[in-house]
């Protein structure tokens, strides 16, 4: 078996960045930038006043102002040019004329039948947001790799680029296995459970910004598991099987894994919980074989699968790892390194009831899991440890 470490030192070498593609800008946030983004324009595009006002051709030996007209937001302003003693009305986002060489705003003024005169010192060069004063045309505005943010969408929609290049996202398939299951809209029955690892994997993926997901579903059967995990393979860049790979009789994941020729690249790990866990690849796609335990699954998603996800997207790796001091006391029954569901107050780490990697009481409430390494046979108060947040 072996360790976390070496359990991750794998899933790392491993996992290559999918291909690239070109999206609309719109449904690329959280996405890995694949390109330079270069602005062919100067932004603002042309000087552009930054509040509602007079634009002025202002002359410090003046004390009044004709007023010629109006220009607001959008209006074309190629025609205009004030002279000596002109004053224009102009609102914010307007393009301001030439000869106007400050905005005083409106607080200031008195517009006396179109003489304008002023109760506030005015002086030129206020309130104009110069032409290219953010970003000059040819500028280099965003890098390759850069991860995009909804600024960045802003930024890039701002110079006029409807489609960029990108990190294609991963498409994920849920493989859900077990005869015990039902599904939550049904009635309960003797000796079944409601289905559960579906929706939490999915809630999951998608808080770390990942939404291309098929589910499959396949009875405790040789023939249907292979079946279905075949076209889960076929249809998706990573997979995720849920249960069925354990070593009982009626676990047949492993066996479907081997028919399909999927590479193991490590099964079992010396952990607790997720103990089980399988990781291989095919044909650039990566496969792993979650515990049923739900618990489990999910530590395991956390702490594996997100790993693999991150690094085939180009991504952060999203889970912060802090220091926390422990306040409890925590002794760990054999020898395998354990992930513990914590609450974190001022990195202070309490653990949480319910530790076992079939129940979800206390994981739904934990805000991180703090890992005890193998070596580890007792950690307690004050001790000092790692934590990797799950908020
Ligand atoms: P397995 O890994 O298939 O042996 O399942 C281990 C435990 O997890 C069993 O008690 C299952 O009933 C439970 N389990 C497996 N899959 C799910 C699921 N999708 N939702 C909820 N519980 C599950
Ligand atoms: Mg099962």
């Amino acid at each position: 078996m072996i360790s976390v470490k070496q359990a991750l030192n794998i899933i790392e070498n491993e996992s290559r960045p999918l291909s690239n593609n070109i999206i609309d800008v719109r449904n690329s946030v959280g996405c890995c930038l694949n390109q330079e983004v270069i602005s062919k324009i100067d932004m603002p595009p042309f000087n552009q006043s930054a509040m509602d006002g007079y634009a002025l051709n202002y002359d410090i030996s003046l004390t009044t102002y004709n007023i010629i007209g109006e220009l607001k937001a959008g209006d074309d302003c190629s025609k205009i040019n004030l002279k000596k003693g002109e004053s224009i009305r102009i609102f914010t986002g307007a393009a301001v004329p030439k000869g106007a060489n400050t905005v005083i705003q409106q607080e200031w003024c008195n517009n006396n039948n179109n003489i304008l005169s002023f109760n506030k010192m005015i002086k030129d060069s206020l309130n104009i947001r110069e032409k290219g004063e953010q970003i000059k045309q040819g500028d280099t505005i965003l890098y390759k790799n850069h991860i995009i943010n909804p600024a960045s969408i802003g930024l890039i929609s701002t110079v006029g680029i409807n489609n960029i290049n990108i990190i294609r996202k991963p498409k994920i398939a849920i493989v859900i296995t077990g005869d015990e299951l039902i599904k939550t809209t049904d009635k309960i029955q003797n000796a079944k459970i409601f289905e559960s690892n579906s929706s939490m994997l999915y809630g999951a993926l998608n808080k770390y910004g990942y939404n291309d997901i098929n589910f499959y579903f396949t009875k405790d059967n040789k023939k249907q598991t292979e079946l279905t995990i075949s076209k889960a393979i076929n249809e998706n860049d990573i997979i995720l099987v849920s249960g069925g790979i354990s070593v009982g009789d009626y676990d047949f994941v492993k066996s479907a894994f081997d028919q399909l020729n999927v590479k193991e690249q490590f099964y079992k790990i010396n952990q607790k919980p997720g103990k089980p866990l399988f990781f291989g690849t095919k044909n650039n796609k990566y496969i792993f074989g979650l515990p049923g335990n739900p618990g489990a699954s999910l530590t395991c998603f956390y702490i594996y699968v997100l790993k693999c996800l991150s690094l085939i997207s180009k991504k952060k790796y999203p889970l912060k790892k802090i220091k926390v001091n422990l306040i409890s006391t925590y002794i760990k029954k054999g020898g395998r390194a354990e992930f513990v569901k914590v609450k974190v107050n001022n990195n202070e780490a309490e653990i949480c009831s319910h530790q076992s990697s079939s129940m979800l009481l206390s994981f739904a409430k934990a805000d991180a899991l703090i890992f005890i390494d193998e070596n580890i046979s007792k950690v307690s108060n004050k001790d000092y440890l790692d934590a990797y947040m799950l908020l």
